[in-house]
């Protein structure tokens, strides 16, 4: 067993007799549309994490995968063996129901940093491994981190008792919780494997199971800005998460909402995190606070907190009225190194050096926002990331104007771009013109929750 479990390093028949998986004749199989064992799966994701199988034959694999996909027993195996190649938390020892919220990622989700604070006064655990932005979108560490101080990378033991003490903690994820789908996941950016539904469905889980979580609630967008652009392939996205839940023995929800247009009226890092402490004040724009409430009362009902979700939006508004949201947000701030008075006075937050507005051109109703190049504008300016080395700025950023279905006359503003680099803001400002639509009457905007698929209480 030793073989398997560390990976033996000679090549060809293992020193300890047992039979020993050849990477090649693996991906030979997985090409030609043969079913792989879960020891063969196993062995193979172990050996890649120990640098025994290089990037090459890894990125074929996957490669392999992107065209023949992965049974069910074959993906709970690589999920598995994804989760296993670190540590997996036991938080058992803490009291309350531990329960998660992963969003697939789109443009303004500042979803967790409101959601998080709220679920947690309501009586929830939230134990939070989040991830950084790339390309067109953008990530929650980017976001707490555009907050001075606020430390992202804590070691397994703070984590834990944070979780315990603040009863809500986000970090990125560790050096030793699913290290495979951190050197994978690297890789699948570089070789066209990151749209490929079970490589998405077990990369997501195997950093969820990891942090030692009950149950789980997943926001799949949908739309313009999304990862999955239809409806069909968000679908089986949610299901094939939801299954490997299932299979981990954990309750997991996931609601398809909308991201044909970007959430809120903010598109970058502290930006974001100020429109956050809106929603916390009460003042928050009306999608983000929808969007927000859904999932954090599908978090109450996984805790069994409650199983109504008119009592659900009572108590959520109610810690949104008693500040305890607000209160709760500044915990986690302090607790976790940053400047926790960021609550109380947003002007602590970096703010752009310029400010400039994009006009509209024609009078009309603004039909179209393309989410994804509202998220590209604001990469260019700083906000987001080209490669997953490249820096970010904390300052820049985007506040839409105008949103679907509203007014506007050729003139006024679409949106206002917060710039620090002056060459970056011709190419925002042509990308933002070329994403909005203007039309000639108010379109009715597409509800912003399409679907509940899960756990069903
Ligand atoms: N988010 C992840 O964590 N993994 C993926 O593969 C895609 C999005």
């Amino acid at each position: 067993m030793e073989a398997l479990r560390f990976g033996c390093p000679h090549v060809g028949t293992c020193c300890y007799g047992l039979r020993r998986v050849r990477a090649y004749e693996l991906i030979k199989a997985k090409r030609d549309g043969q079913p792989l064992s879960a020891e063969q799966i196993d062995q193979f994701i172990r050996r890649y994490t120990q640098e025994l199988i290089p990037d090459y034959q890894m990125a074929a694999l996957c490669m392999a995968v992107y065209f023949r996909g992965l049974s069910g027993p074959e993906l709970a195996a690589w999920t598995r063996a994804m989760l296993h190649s670190g540590e997996v938390l036991d938080l058992s020892d803490i009291p309350g129901v531990k329960v998660d919220k992963h969003s697939t990622g789109g443009v303004g989700d500042k979803v967790s940093l409101c959601l998080t604070p709220l679920a947690a006064a309501c009586g929830v655990v939230v134990p939070m491994v989040a991830g950084r932005g790339l390309g067109h979108t953008g990530g929650t560490l980017d976001k707490l981190e555009s907050i001075p101080g606020f430390k992202v990378h804590l070691q397994n033991a703070e984590f834990r008792r944070l979780v315990r003490e603040v009863r809500a903690c986000i970090i990125g994820q560790t050096e030793t919780l699913a290290p495979a789908d951190k050197k994978l996941y690297a890789l699948r950016d570089v070789t066209g494997t990151v749209d490929c539904i079970p490589l998405i469905a077990s990369s997501i889980m195997s950093k969820k199971l990891a942090e030692g979580i009950d149950a789980l609630v997943l926001d799949v967008k949908v739309g313009s800005g999304a990862f999955m652009k239809e409806m069909v392939s968000a679908r089986t996205l949610a299901r094939t998460l939801i299954e490997i839940g299932a299979e981990m023995g954990k309750r997991v929800v996931a609601l398809l909402t909308n991201m044909d247009q970007p959430l809120g009226r903010t598109v970058g890092n502290a930006l974001e995190v100020k429109e956050a402490v809106e929603v916390l004040q009460g003042r928050g724009p009306a999608d983000l606070v929808e969007v927000t409430f859904a999932l954090a009362g599908e978090m109450l009902s996984l805790a069994g907190l409650t199983n109504d979700p008119s009592d659900a939006r009572q108590r959520l508004n109610s810690a949104v009225r008693s500040g305890a949201g607000l209160n709760k947000l500044e915990e986690i701030i302090v607790r976790q190194r940053g400047d926790g008075s960021v609550v109380h006075d947003v002007s602590r937050l970096p703010q752009a050096r310029g400010r400039i507005e994009v006009n509209a051109q024609a009078d009309g109703f603004i039909a179209e926002i393309d989410s994804e190049a509202i998220g590209v504008a604001a990469m260019v300016l700083g906000a987001g990331r080209e490669r997953v080395d490249s820096l970010i700025d904390p300052a820049v950023g985007l506040v839409l104007r105008r949103k679907v279905g509203e007014g506007v006359k050729a003139g006024e503003p679409l949106v206002e771009i917060h710039y620090n680099e002056e060459r970056s803001v011709e190419d925002a400002r042509n990308r933002i013109l070329h994403a909005y639509r203007i039309g000639p009457s108010p379109s009715v905007p597409r509800p912003l929750i399409y679907e509940r698929l899960g756990w069903k209480g």
